[in-house]
């Protein structure tokens, strides 16, 4: 199972390009989609969902062609979009069955059985019969995987799906998805580094709508291995720093700034040698197109 996007463009009425000839190979397992605020993955994501057309460019999911058979996608995908409304007062195991009702499971044994096991998969069968407004963001996003499960998906998108949680939350949310991503194509948009480090095992960096890097996280890890470095320094001289160094990322220690910057040589003048992390791959690559500082 694969999903190829190839050359796929998308100008908006107002003139922004957000999706400048993107091509990717998606595979089985868990694919993740990085890059800055306004990099094109909302955009990428809703044309693969079918909610949007584009301009230019092609995309198969197992030789269906998704921009032209839409029906035949809809019947294989499962879409958590990044703003998931959720009727306040009804309860969770009552909007699984209608969702299940919708997407065509009639019998009402069948869609007992369904929402059950969804229900239980995703740790919320003791919280059925709550209204979902009464739902942490936690529990909402458990919820909205599990409505994405009905009609056994073989591709699912999750769009942006840990902001707002807390890290234990973050982390029951981790488990579930990776549960999910053994048999399946999911596709993970994120501009969290750390969603992509602890679930994925492919990946791209995105920006400005360009496919900046695509491979495994160890080859983006390869590929800046050895040439990151780092420095404690005052606030103050960061200016300076900019202009001598290619700063990556920057992080406010107990009042002092810890830099790291990418460079082919030692840089000597106090800096060290560290191991890369894919913070770094990440901030390396997005760096050539946007300063990684402001954004
Ligand atoms: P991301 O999900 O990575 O934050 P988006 O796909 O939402 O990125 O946005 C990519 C670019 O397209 C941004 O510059 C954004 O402002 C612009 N954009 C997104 N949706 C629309 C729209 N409906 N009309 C005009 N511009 C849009």
């Amino acid at each position: 199972m694969e999903l190829v996007i190839s050359n796929l463009t998308k100008t908006y009425p107002n003139g922004v390009r957000a999706l400048n000839s993107i091509s990717l190979t998606v595979p089985q397992g868990m694919f993740g989609l990085l890059g800055p605020n306004g990099a094109g993955k909302s955009t990428l994501m809703r044309t693969i969902a079918t909610l949007q057309e584009a301009d230019l460019g092609t995309i198969t999911l197992d030789g269906i062609d998704v921009l032209k058979d839409k029906q035949a996608v809809r019947e294989r995908l499962g879409y958590l979009p990044q703003d998931f409304g959720l009727y306040p007062k009804i309860s969770a195991e009552t909007m699984l069955d209608h969702i299940a009702q919708m997407k065509g499971i009639g019998k009402k044994t069948e869609r007992k059985e369904l929402v059950e096991a969804l229900l239980n998969r995703v740790n919320l069968f003791k919280d059925r019969k709550k209204a979902l407004g009464t739902f942490s963001g936690g529990m909402r996003q458990r919820f909205g995987i599990a409505q994405a499960l009905v009609g056994n998906p073989s591709l699912i998108i999750v769009d942006e799906p840990t902001a707002g949680l807390d890290p234990s939350e973050r982390n029951r949310f981790y488990n579930l998805l990776s549960e999910i991503g053994e048999n399946t194509i999911v596709i993970l948009s994120t501009h969290i580094v750390e969603d992509v480090n602890t679930l994925c095992s492919n990946m791209a960096i995105i920006c400005m709508g360009e496919v900046l890097m695509q491979g495994k996280p160890k080859d983006g890890l390869a590929m800046v291995n050895g040439k990151i470095f780092q420095k404690s320094i005052e606030k103050s001289d960061l200016d300076q720093y900019r202009k001598e160094y290619q700063v990556i990322s920057t992080k406010l220690i107990s009042g002092k700034l810890s830099l790291r910057i990418e460079s082919e040589e030692a840089p000597g003048n106090g800096f060290e040698p560290v191991p890369a992390d894919l913070e770094d791959v990440y901030f390396s690559f997005i760096s050539r197109k946007v300063d990684p500082i402001t954004i």
